[in-house]
């Protein structure tokens, strides 16, 4: 295409589309990270490791703890001692079985080192389910989560030769069958569409929790028709890997990236938190980031969370202001119920 524009551009119309493409390489190569920390953070070798410069994996915001006055910000992603549990849907077609196998072999190939193995869903660490989409749904093609066991040491984070002990520990990907055209018709997503709607949630649950803001041939874009792409080249054979994951699997697991302060009020908020979940007998803490917010959290025997949440996480850190905790309705009446310093 290029090339048969080219020769019917004059000479002042090509000098203009040279420096048009020189600017925009230029801007698009300096879009600072969106996840609220620089590469320049990272500690020794990793700052420089052209995997991690590579890679986009500073759009994604850190994970945080409890530490001194303030949080430890660091990254977190599976261990890959053991294979990770996987539970496929249980209403899944044969079709569908087969392309999420695909999904998960494409990733155990990868290079980052995880490997899978199936298992029931009570037994699974990461589940796969399929749900509907509601009528004016945001959900695109499906969602992630992904949670990191965060290990303390009198209330603070466990940090060892700069590392957090911590480890993602139990994901959800939750895909759907049916998209919704623009006047809410259902429109069922193709095989191509899924295998890549597969391979994106699963990128987020293995920890790369955001969309790189320059996307390139990563099936971690927010664009769908960039999705669709890697899944079809991956159904047609082609090998498969992710420059975001491949840096975060670079990495070591729970590496500190930095610090954020906390107002004395929010220092407040998570110690009363904190102590009244540990009084509890909760598990956790866990720590959860999304694209927009993120949360702390701890889990009842029923699994059920009690959670400080960020609502903007992201905005927080890159603006400076100070992070905003709000309790979630569990973790309010647990704190109603907790008695008041000094009481009996
Ligand atoms: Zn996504």
């Amino acid at each position: 295409m290029a090339r048969r524009i080219w020769p019917f551009l004059a000479r002042p119309q090509r000098v203009l589309a040279l420096i048009l493409v020189f600017v925009l390489v230029l801007v698009l190569g300096c879009v600072p990270g969106l996840g609220g920390w620089k590469y320049e953070a990272l500690p020794g070798p990793w700052r420089t490791m052209s995997v991690v410069q590579d890679s986009r994996l500073f759009d994604a915001a850190p994970h945080f703890a409890p530490r001194g006055d303030g949080l430890a910000l660091f990254l977190c992603r599976w261990p890959r001692t053991q294979a990770i549990a996987v539970s496929l849907p249980g209403d899944a077609s044969p079709e569908e079985l087969l392309i999420l196998r695909r999904a998960l072999a494409a990733w155990a190939s990868s290079g980052i080192g995880v490997h899978f193995v199936e298992v029931s869903p009570a037994r699974a660490a990461l589940e796969i389910r399929f749900v509907s989409k509601p009528l004016h749904s945001r959900l695109g093609t499906g969602n992630a989560l992904a949670d990191c066991a965060v290990e303390l040491e009198d209330g603070q984070a466990r940090v060892r030769d700069g590392r957090v002990k911590a480890e993602l520990r139990w994901a959800s990907v939750h895909l759907i069958r049916e998209d919704r055209d623009a006047i809410g018709r259902g429109v069922e997503l193709d095989a191509d569409q899924l295998l890549g709607a597969a391979l994106h949630e699963l990128g987020h649950a293995l920890g790369y929790s955001a969309h790189p803001a320059l996307a390139g041939a990563s099936v971690m874009s927010r664009t769908t028709e960039d999705v669709r792409r890697i899944g079809a080249a991956v159904a047609a054979g082609e090998s498969f890997s992710d420059a975001n994951l491949t840096a975060l699997y670079a990495i070591p697991n729970g590496l500190l990236i930095g610090s954020v302060g906390l107002s004395e009020a929010a220092r407040a908020r998570l110690g009363s938190f904190a102590a009244a979940a540990r009084d509890a007998g909760l598990s956790g803490p866990y720590s959860r980031v999304g694209e927009v917010a993120a949360r702390y959290f701890y889990r009842g025997p029923d699994r059920a969370p009690f959670a400080l949440t960020v609502p903007n996480f992201r905005r927080d850190l890159v603006s400076g202001d100070g992070i905003d905790f709000k309790m979630n309705p569990r973790a309010e009446t647990m704190m109603r119920a907790e008695p008041a310093p000094g009481s009996l």
